[in-house]
């Protein structure tokens, strides 16, 4: 990867920056500018290209469907037939089944009995539906006045794609459609970005792993599995570090290890400001590091810049340590960076409003992520409470919530009944 700009380069680019008291838009300002596309693309099934990002367009080698073909199992007909105010009786001279078309001539007042997905036999337009004839034997149909027009439940050749024409554009990340999409067009191989590799490791001396015996003063590491599942579903490649203890050198060869293996490296924890750790050093001494203070709750303190061994660099996010700031602030400005590097361009999803049913006591200045619980009200709004204690700790609010309030920069107390934005999760 090669990435353009320093840190003091893209900070000199932002207007009145301030690390001590970054606002939350800067933070996604700067880290777009901080990260570059992953640009290697690999073949893969179809099959296996759920989750990853299209690294070119694809195009549509043929129509979809490729024949005009029947919408509904009834009776295939010409409609200029058809006259105002007048059934209309017609012959069946025979049987069109899906995948084995009906090869003979059709003439005036006669019909052709179609399933489903059958191609359409010469000269007929129009399909009546099983359900809508006045009458039908194994001989001749009525169909009523008045029921359908020319055209109706025939399905057009490459209605849904058309031969030459883009079918999906790079960038986009495959969806349970999309995979369906690329499969309908005959090709089983499709170009993707490779996935993004991220190290992943905890410090501190207080974190213990599962299968350690507890001890005083000490608690078991969650960051490292809340940061696995956020980053299984953005589909990325992990490399699970572990835990890492406050000791220069550990962290020394963590770090190595890390930014010669990854294009991404996430840690969580040692980069408040009180920290008496190795962990800010280590950052510095080996990389390209900045020291923000986010103007935002919860997650102030976070670590953004590279980690440079050799030819070889990673980008680091050094989250903070405390549970729920980490899953907020990996949600708010590492997955999207995450999602440019991996060179996807799908928009993000939108907020939504709902109206508070609390008081949502908050001073302007920062950003802040409550976790909430929306529901719909009987009359069709959407409403929103906290999970109570928002404290940055308190991981069972991200356990039940199933959306972040996202209250503004700018904004003040929300009171009972305002509209405040929600993100759902
Ligand atoms: P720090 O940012 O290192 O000062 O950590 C802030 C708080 O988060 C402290 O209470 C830590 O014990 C806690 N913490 C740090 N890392 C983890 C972790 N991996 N799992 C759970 N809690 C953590
Ligand atoms: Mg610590």
């Amino acid at each position: 990867m090669t990435h353009a700009l320093s840190l003091a380069e893209i900070a000199a680019k932002l207007q009145g920056y301030d690390p001590q008291a970054l606002p939350a838009q800067d933070v996604l300002t700067f880290l777009s500018q901080l990260v570059t596309t992953a640009t290697d693309a690999e073949e893969v099934n179809v099959f296996d290209a759920l989750g990853r990002v299209l690294s070119q367009d694809v195009i549509s080698p043929i129509d979809v469907p490729p024949h005009d073909n029947s919408a509904m199992d009834g009776f295939a007909f010409d409609a200029s037939q058809l006259q105002n105010h007048q059934a209309l009786t017609l012959n069946v001279v025979g049987t069109a089944l899906a995948g084995k078309a009906w090869q003979g001539q059709v003439q005036h007042g006669e019909c052709v009995k179609i399933m489903t997905g059958a191609i359409m036999p010469h000269g007929l337009d129009t399909v009546i539906p099983i359900e809508l004839c006045q009458s039908h034997t194994a001989h001749s149909i009525v169909i009523p006045a008045g029921v359908l027009k020319p055209g109706d439940n025939r399905r057009l050749r490459g209605e849904d794609l058309k031969k030459g024409a883009p079918a999906l554009q790079r960038g986009l990340r495959v969806t349970a459609a999309a995979a369906g999409l690329l499969a309908s067009l005959g090709q089983p191989k499709v170009r993707v970005h490779q996935r993004l590799k991220v190290a992943y490791f905890s410090t501190g001396d207080e974190i213990l792993s599962l299968g350690e015996a507890p001890r005083e003063g000490a608690v078991y590491d969650s960051n490292r599995y809340t940061v696995h599942g956020m980053l299984q579903s953005l589909g990325c490649d992990m490399i699970d570090m572990g835990v890492v203890r406050d000791e220069p050198l550990l962290l020394e060869e963590a770090f190595t290890q890390a930014a010669q293996t990854a294009d991404a490296i996430i840690t969580s924890g040692g980069v408040s400001v009180g920290e008496a750790d190795f962990t800010k050093a280590m950052m510095k001494k080996l990389g390209d590091v900045a020291f923000w203070k986010i103007a935002m709750r919860p997650g102030r303190p976070m670590a953004v810049g590279r980690i440079t061994q050799g030819q070889k660099s990673a980008v680091l996010f050094g989250l903070p340590g405390n549970p729920v700031a980490v899953m907020v602030t990996f949600l708010a400005f590492v997955k999207p960076a995450l999602l440019q590097m991996m060179g996807c361009t799908d928009p993000a999803p939108p907020l939504v409003r709902a109206k508070t049913q609390e008081l949502l006591r908050k001073k302007p200045g920062r950003t802040e992520y409550q976790r909430g619980i929306a529901s719909r009200t009987p009359t069709g709004e959407l409403q929103v409470v906290t999970t109570g204690n928002q404290g940055s700790g308190v991981l069972s609010s991200m356990t039940q919530a199933n959306c972040l309030i996202v209250l503004s920069h700018e904004q003040g107390t929300a009171q009972i009944g305002d509209w405040v934005d929600v993100l759902f999760l």
